[in-house]
């Protein structure tokens, strides 16, 4: 890429457009990607091989990606001194689907999280993780295999919205003193204060989209993961809003819990159930089997997203997914592990199976297949990176580019 924003999408690509809500994939897509900061570029420069090799193998020649790079964090900070230009915002709206690796967060400044900063600016409000074990991944558990989940988290609201104010800032002092006066609520006058809204609006959308998946996917249980005993009218609301979208939207797909217990036979249906979200943690522990897509308020579904994929063998081998009604916007779930940054030793696995998320999003599920069993194989086969060959015997310890190498001969 050159030194300034040269933003020129790829003459032999096409845009994806929308009729509705569905998506219309030409031969050749232009896909937007950001590698990423730190050990974003050792983990794309392996995955972009990978997800080439699939779709020429997949589709025989006949489709193509064509990748458009895309300025965020440390580069572009580099190269046009802004963290997050807005052509590069500008350039997801037009092109729907995008792919990043991890970008710093950068400290102090005023500036928040770029990735979050993404997530409302292109109003991705749903997080997806889908989180699943891999054979030979060296896990913590006696039975990974037993998990296979898919977190749907909200991702624009809750204390995640960034409405906070510092301790003793002139801010903080008012609303606390709007709270005795006109609330009769009274805080004490050191305190930091964060603000946690949860709508209507926003739980009903994005429980709306997991019972979607959960539909398309054929999965067996939807779980709402709450802490309403304790927040009413937040979490305790999204609980009663998730219900009135179960029942009231998709009155034919889905039995609750309640009506399950009152004897309705489930018969292929969806169980719709909740739970409360410190209970969650020792259920996927204890009864991991039972648990198949959940939907969380923002943070329930943070902390949930990376206990799960603990469980599976951590965080470098999960994918994830920002979506919004129009975007798709494929990420890693690790940051940028900076100390590693350019040796060639990270593993890639999550923005390689965030990739193949991609693919089935689009639709070209054969290329998502090839992915998944190739890099299976590559596992079962103990070729892998540091990060797994510490923890398995007998391992074959490979660099970044070597594993690429591995999963394309698996092919
Ligand atoms: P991190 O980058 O996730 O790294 C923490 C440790 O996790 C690494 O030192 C490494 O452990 C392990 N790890 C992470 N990714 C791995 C991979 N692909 N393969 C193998 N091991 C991996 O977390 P951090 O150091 O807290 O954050 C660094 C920067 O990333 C910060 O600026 C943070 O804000 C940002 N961040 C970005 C995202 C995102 O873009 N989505 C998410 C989280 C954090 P070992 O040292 O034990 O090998």
């Amino acid at each position: 890429m050159s030194s300034s924003l040269d933003l020129t999408p790829p003459s032999d690509g096409a845009a994806i457009t929308l009729d509705g809500d569905r998506l219309i994939v030409p031969d050749n897509p232009i896909v937007p990607f950001i590698e990423g900061d730190g050990t974003g570029p050792d983990i794309w420069q392996a995955s972009v091989r990978v997800f080439d090799a699939s779709v020429s193998k997949a589709f025989d020649g006949v489709r193509h990606i064509a990748w458009f790079e895309l300025l965020a964090g440390e580069k572009a900070k580099g190269l046009v001194n802004e963290w997050l230009p807005k052509e590069t915002i500008e350039a997801v709206k037009t092109y729907k689907v995008a792919i990043k690796g991890p970008l710093t967060t950068p400290v102090g400044g005023g500036i928040r999280s770029l990735n979050v900063t993404l997530r409302q600016v292109l109003d991705l409000y749903a997080c997806v993780r889908p989180v699943r074990y891999f054979e030979g991944t060296p896990a913590p558990v006696r039975h990974p295999e037993r998990m296979n989940v898919v977190i749907v988290r909200e991702n624009t609201e809750d204390v995640y919205a960034g409405i906070e104010w510092e301790s003793g800032s002139d801010e903080a002092l008012k609303v606390i003193e709007f709270l005795e006066r006109d609330m009769g609520r009274k805080i004490r006058p050191d305190s930091g204060i964060g603000i946690k809204p949860i709508s209507a609006t926003g739980s009903k959308r994005l429980v709306r989209m997991a019972i979607r998946y959960a539909v398309a996917n054929r999965r067996g249980t939807l779980t709402l993961v709450h802490k309403g005993n304790i927040m009413k009218f937040t979490e305790g609301a999204f609980r009663d809003w998730g219900y009135e979208v179960a029942t009231e939207e998709f009155r034919d797909s889905v039995v609750t819990e309640e009506e399950y217990w009152n004897g309705a036979k489930c018969d292929g249906k969806i169980l719709v159930n909740d739970r409360i979200a410190d209970s969650v943690f020792q259920q996927v522990l204890t009864r991991t089997a039972d648990y198949d897509v959940f939907a969380t308020p923002n943070l329930n579904g943070d902390y949930l997203s990376d206990a799960c994929a603990a469980q599976v063998g951590g965080l470098g081998m999960a994918p994830g997914a920002n979506i919004g009604d129009e975007i798709g916007f494929f990420e890693a779930t690790h940051g940028t592990a900076p100390k590693y940054a350019g040796k060639d030793v990270i593993n890639p696995s999550s923005v390689i199976l965030s990739g193949a998320m991609m693919f089935r999003h689009l639709g070209w599920q054969e290329a998502a297949d090839r992915i998944e069993t190739a890099l299976a194989r590559t596992i079962q086969q103990k070729k892998v990176t540091y990060d797994l060959a510490r923890q398995m015997d007998g391992a074959t310890k490979l660099r970044t580019s070597e594993f690429a190498d591995a999963i394309i001969s698996n092919m």
